[in-house]
């Protein structure tokens, strides 16, 4: 006797599609079958596709620092409700840089999330040698800059070669923000001088030229000391270029995007200033430029999706000059939206949403087989997803603190209906459960 059957539903996994029943006991998939078993409890997902929940390994949900942009509760009601039942979570304004910052971390967070989480830390370059340590306590990644930005400092190529010794060494993976100090340092300074105060300052400031020579040295530094590293938030092209250029050469890189890079024109940060403030900042001058990163994201030059979700309220936005305001965007509740309507019109395939969003970011954290799989033996965490469904993204169904979304007035064909973790229904129709039942999962070093 099982727990609960999902029957009649078209499961798909990032190898295919294929009409079966699926089954969960204690929690984990226990069986794929073309036959009706018994089960306690059933669920109908006829015309609807059966998916694993999603794992969104690169968000900021500001809890334990500044609860007033996003906490863990609201954070993780937006995955849950919007199919992501896993996510890796860092917050740069509390960084876990210790072994003890990670146990407080992990306390204080019992009981506030509604998916399972992990935890990354920030390497920071005067504790190079906290990196063993922490790896073996169980953080899923190191964060690492290699400019100072949002308060963490940024590691120069000769700090940087020696983190990425002490990091393969204990066979840590790492993500890397990368946009070169010293070509951010110079324009900024010059744009000050000359008194700007637009919001174009961000675009030049934040030039794609220094993330193409950040992109590079990180990239031989991989290769020269044999460190595991994930680019993330790659912005254009020419950027995922440099590192599936490296990645083909043998450096262990793989690189993530995120929707405002397949989605947001350049020319947005002139009309909308600081709620388009992000870096790097969205590059495309138009649907070729576009084109060109759905492209990258197919022929398997990307490795996968990640939200960086990093909210603020409009409000918080609105405070301050363009210089001062909070970098970020929402991204939780609309980043499954954005992919699923991109399925429908046919830009990506279900299959390969699935590798994107939930195969391969938990294979680049060592979070399968467990997580991102519809394998027998994985968690049961799945969604049933209407394909066909068309609905418009308002603000007054996010669940995000930031209230509002760069995605709002677009209309999207395809919904997630229902959320289960762990077998346990977690949202259904967007209203989430409670209380949360989340559990934090130990990285790689800790298994
Ligand atoms: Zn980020």
């Amino acid at each position: 006797m099982f727990d609960l059957g999902i029957e009649n539903g078209t499961i798909v996994r990032g190898s295919g599609q294929a009409r079966l029943n699926l089954y969960v006991r204690d929690g984990r998939i226990a069986a794929l079958a073309n036959e009706r078993l018994p089960a306690r409890e059933t669920c109908d997902a006829a015309n609807l596709l059966v998916m694993p929940g999603m794992v969104d390994t690169h968000v900021h949900l500001m809890d334990p620092a500044d609860t007033s942009r996003e906490d863990f509760p609201s954070g993780t009601r937006a995955a849950a409700a919007a199919g992501v039942t896993t996510i890796i979570e860092h917050t740069h304004a509390s960084p876990v840089r210790t072994v003890g910052d990670l146990e407080e971390k992990r306390r204080y967070l019992n009981g506030r999330a509604y998916v399972d989480y992990a935890l990354a830390a920030h390497a920071w370059p005067d504790r190079i040698e906290a990196v063993e340590p922490l790896w073996q306590a169980g953080v899923a990644f190191f964060k690492v800059f290699t400019c100072t930005t949002h308060g963490v400092p940024g590691f120069l190529p000769g700090p940087l070669r020696e983190l990425f010794g002490a990091l393969a060494a204990s066979g840590a993976t790492c993500l890397v923000h990368g946009e070169d100090e010293s070509i951010t340092q110079s324009l900024e300074q010059s744009l000050r001088s000359s008194g700007r105060e637009d919001p174009g300052v961000i675009a030049e400031w934040r030039h794609p030229d220094a993330e193409l020579v950040a992109l590079s040295v990180v990239c031989r530094l991989s290769q020269l000391t044999g460190a595991r590293v994930v680019i993330a938030h790659l912005s254009s092209p020419q950027a995922v270029g440099v590192v599936s250029t490296a990645a083909a050469a043998g450096a262990s890189v793989r690189g993530e995007t995120c929707p405002q890079y397949l989605t947001l024109e350049a020319s947005e940060l002139l009309s909308q200033g600081a709620l388009r403030k992000f870096t790097p900042p969205a590059r495309a001058s138009g649907p070729q430029d576009l084109d060109a990163m759905w492209d990258a994201l197919n022929d398997g030059s990307i490795s996968h999706i990640s939200t960086d979700h990093a909210p603020s309220t409009r409000q918080q936005k609105a405070q301050g000059s363009i210089w001062d305001v909070h970098f970020g965007l929402p991204g939780l509740d609309t980043t499954m939206p954005v992919l699923l309507d991109a399925a429908a019109s046919g830009r990506i395939s279900h299959e390969r949403l699935v590798q994107l969003y939930a195969e391969n970011p938990a294979d680049a954290y060592g979070l399968s087989p467990r997580k991102g799989r519809l394998d027998v033996g994985a968690d049961a965490d799945l969604i049933l997803v209407d394909p066909g469904m068309q609905w418009t993204i308002t603000a007054s169904e996010l669940h995000s603190k930031a209230g509002w979304s760069p995605f709002e007035g677009r209309t999207i064909t395809g919904r997630v209906q229902r959320t289960f973790l762990r077998g346990q229904l977690i949202a259904d129709g967007g209203t989430v459960a409670d209380p949360g039942t989340g559990a934090f999962l130990p990285g790689r070093g800790a298994q």
